[in-house]
């Protein structure tokens, strides 16, 4: 095997160092992601990259390192409008203007399937189907207003992408891979009422373009221990973890019994109409390698966290991950 080479991008950052560098602090802070101090600058790691600000003279010199050109172009979106935000502007050395977005592929309908009663599955075809559910289990769906030809995002001059917005800008659901192969990628929607994305699933037709941005968010948490507790939202990403982890594993899915499909002969699953209360009763095992994931309405998932916190569970022990619903409302 070769080793793989980073991608790299180079830029100046038009600021005294001490701001620059504060600035970079807080996010990684807020983020909570690594932060390393050497005599020559401040480097912050994140989705298995670099950002490394160097101080030189009146400017600062800012480095990124990526394992994929897209993760540069993630890098430079977001570092843009980090320090845009603080009026410190970047001029990076190159910038692939009127490219689409990093990680945004644009895929042809194959077809939607009734999965059960309440799911459907989509099958999206594309050559970038492959690095889609590698490391992250998740992605966003682009979904044009009926009626208008999509506009999709694309790269700025400065770096930054630029969305379309009034009357095309597009609505950006988050979705878990279910199955993919090469050249096509599968996901299932749970379908409820007044939602934009079932509207777009039921009307859509082989063949209709589809664009897909990502992969993002997180993986099977590895732990020798995993306890796992979804809705119907988190149904597809449960059957993945199910799927990847060696641990010792149980799963609490709150959905009707019909919608649990294979996972209904699984012993590891259990079906709750009340997935806190199932928390509660849960034995989520003891020593330090467990963890406990837990994915639904933005409510329930903050009375989770708050009833993890109370069991004794570290911050690196869960994830309390709120799927849909907003925070305030009640579940
Ligand atoms: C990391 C992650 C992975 C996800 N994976 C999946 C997946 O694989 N399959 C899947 O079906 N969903 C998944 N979801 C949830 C999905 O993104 C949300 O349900 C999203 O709101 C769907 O968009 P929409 O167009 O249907 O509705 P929106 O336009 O977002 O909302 C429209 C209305 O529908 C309501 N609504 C949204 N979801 C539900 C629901 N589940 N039940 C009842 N009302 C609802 C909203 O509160 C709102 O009132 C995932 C979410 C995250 C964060």
């Amino acid at each position: 095997m070769f080793p793989v080479r980073p991608h790299r991008s180079t830029g100046i950052l038009s600021s005294a160092s001490g701001a620059a560098l504060a600035i970079l602090r807080a996010r990684a802070t807020e983020w909570e992601v690594e932060l390393a101090e050497t005599p020559g600058g401040l480097t912050m790691h994140v989705w298995g990259s670099s950002l490394t600000l160097i101080p030189d003279g009146s400017a600062v010199r800012i480095e990124l390192s990526a394992p994929e050109a897209r993760l540069i172009g993630v890098l430079q979106d977001s570092a843009t409008e980090l320090f845009e935000s603080h009026g410190l502007g970047i001029h990076w050395d190159n910038v692939d203007v009127g490219a689409l977005t990093p990680g945004l592929a644009l895929m042809r309908v194959v077809g939607v399937t009734p999965r059960t009663p309440r799911f459907v599955r989509v099958r999206l075809q594309g050559e970038q189907a492959a690095r889609f559910g590698q490391g992250s289990l998740h992605f966003r769906l682009l979904i044009p207003p009926q009626g208008r030809p999509p506009q999709w995002p694309r790269v700025a001059a400065n770096g930054r992408t630029v969305w379309p917005e009034g009357a095309d800008a597009l609505h950006r659901p988050v979705y878990t891979v279910a199955d993919q192969a090469a050249d096509w990628v599968d996901f299932d929607i749970f379908r409820h009422a007044d939602s934009p994305t079932c509207d777009w699933a039921c009307q859509v037709r082989p063949g209709d373009q589809a664009g897909i941005i990502g992969p993002g968010g997180g993986w099977c948490p590895e732990a020798a221990t995993l306890r796992l507790f979804g809705d119907e939202t988190a149904l597809p990403a449960i059957a993945r973890m199910l799927a990847l982890t060696r641990g010792d594993v149980r799963a609490w899915l709150r959905c009707a019994p019909e919608d649990l499909g294979d996972l209904a002969n699984d012993p590891r699953v259990s079906r709750c109409d009340d997935l806190l209360a199932a928390l509660d009763g849960a034995n989520l095992g003891t020593g330090e390698d467990r963890h406990v994931w837990f994915a639904g309405h933005a409510q329930a998932a903050r009375q989770a966290r708050q009833s993890l916190v109370q069991a004794g569970l570290t911050r690196r022990q869960f994830t309390a991950a709120a799927y849909w619903g907003q925070p305030d409302s009640r579940a």
